[in-house]
């Protein structure tokens, strides 16, 4: 059963009705493209609520600019100045965890999901509990507890759209046959800027180095997850719960290219594919104007400029976090949510200097070695217990940080 409605079932809603959309993570790069798009359509799209970590000025000027009702910033202490740089504009502030589930319950047709990490479960999970139409970026919340999210979206009537650039693709393909007739998908990946680096090369990677994307320009966090194909590991679980898929029926190929993002192959041996610039404009477009289409901004494809598509298998000796989230989704239960939570720590250490670059892969696989002892493996019952094991699972993390970090150096 695929848990992603499909195109055969097109919303209610006609796209020259207006519709109303909220944005979580709205000052992100995935909330800058939302908003890039919005405004190039005036009269069709109305925003109700947008959110943010910890940047009041910023989440305040964005939602005067788009004319948001509401605005919440994560951080309580943020909310003072929230609250006096909205003053006057109607616009109303709320601060704090509470604030952002808030958000996603407002009466909006669509909610963006394009926080980073575990953090945007609870809000995200809110906007499908309500049985919205949820386009979601944000995969470390399908990693933490998608068995739970899916569940409660399809219980919700909630449709679930796929914004990363690969499911968005296989979600486009899916439509061109049945869903019993699909033999497997495949994800591409660029292979990140270490692609053809050696080993060695690897380990002594510098932040600014593994921060160059050589075809995407994204948040950090997921740029420093492409840099060691632990976003690759995320997105296979990530399919695996948004298609209802194996994980022997999802399948990865470097592609440095980044023109084909994904590919689902059907029984008869037909590979359907879709194609486009590097530019999550258009992942997002076609969630916003789903069913219909919109004109998108975006670079076209210029074939014979680009000249040649190539591809080759991923190498899991250099990049072994591609093979620890495989592992971890095989194993079930707690793993991927000990994988996310562990990978999101170490990525945070090393982007403050605090591990190297080989380091982050080092630190989750020590975690989810040392997770059984802690009773983390255990399946998550709800999200409050997702949300306990990811909590245990840094604390895991954070304490065996020092060993990992003095090892890599
Ligand atoms: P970003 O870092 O640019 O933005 C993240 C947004 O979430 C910001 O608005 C930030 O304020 C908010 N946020 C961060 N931590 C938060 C917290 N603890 N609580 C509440 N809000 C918080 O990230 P991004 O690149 O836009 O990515 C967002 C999500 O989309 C990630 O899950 C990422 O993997 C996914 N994604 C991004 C891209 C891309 O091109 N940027 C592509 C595919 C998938
Ligand atoms: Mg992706």
């Amino acid at each position: 059963m695929m848990n992603v409605r499909t195109a055969a079932k097109p919303a209610p809603v006609a796209l020259s009705d207006e519709r109303s959309v909220t944005l979580l993570g709205a000052t992100g790069s995935i909330g800058a493209s939302t908003v890039d798009l919005i405004k190039r359509e005036p009269g069709r799209f109305r925003v109700e609520a947008v959110s943010a970590n910890t940047s009041a000025a910023a989440l305040a000027a964005l939602a005067r600019d788009v004319g948001a009702r509401f605005a919440a910033v994560a951080d309580q202490s943020a909310y003072g100045e929230l609250k006096s740089a909205l003053a006057g504009t109607g616009i109303e502030a709320a601060a704090g965890a509470n604030a952002l589930v808030e958000a996603a319950q407002r009466p909006a047709q669509w909610v963006i999901g394009a926080i980073t990490g575990a953090a945007g479960l609870r809000p995200t999970l809110a906007a499908a509990e309500r049985g919205a139409i949820v386009a979601i970026a944000n995969k470390e919340c399908l990693v933490c507890a998608g068995g739970l999210f899916m569940r409660r979206a399809a219980a919700a009537g909630a449709t679930v759209l796929p914004v990363d650039s690969e499911h968005n693709a296989l979600f486009q393909a899916m439509s061109a046959g049945r869903r019993e007739d699909v033999r497997r998908v495949i994800l591409t990946a660029s292979g990140g800027p270490f692609r053809t680096w050696s080993a060695e090369q690897i380990r002594g990677a510098t932040l600014e180095q593994a921060l160059k994307h050589p075809n995407w320009s994204m948040g950090q966090k997921v740029t420093i997850d492409s840099a060691t194909l632990m976003n690759k590991g995320l997105e296979v679980i990530e399919a695996h719960h948004l298609f209802a898929l194996s994980p022997d029926e999802i399948d990865v190929v470097v592609h440095a290219q980044s023109v084909i993002h994904g590919l689902v192959e059907f029984r008869d041996g037909s590979y359907i594919a879709q194609l486009g610039s590097p530019d999550m404009r258009i992942p997002i477009a076609h969630c916003l104007a789903w069913p219909a289409r919109i004109d998108g901004p975006a670079p076209r494809l210029d074939l014979a400029q680009i000249g040649t598509l190539s591809f080759e298998q991923p190498d899991l000796t250099r990049f072994p976090a591609l093979a620890l989230a495989r592992r971890a989704l095989e194993a079930g239960g707690g793993a991927p949510t000990v994988l996310n939570a562990a990978n999101e720590v170490a990525v945070a250490a090393f982007l403050s200097g605090a591990l190297g670059f080989v380091g982050i892969a080092a630190l989750v696989e020590a975690t989810l070695a040392g997770a059984d002892a802690r009773g983390l493996l255990r399946e998550p019952s709800s999200v409050d217990d997702a949300l306990a094991i990811d909590h245990n699972a840094r604390l895991l993390s954070r304490e065996l940080l020092p060993q990992i970090a003095a090892k890599d150096r």
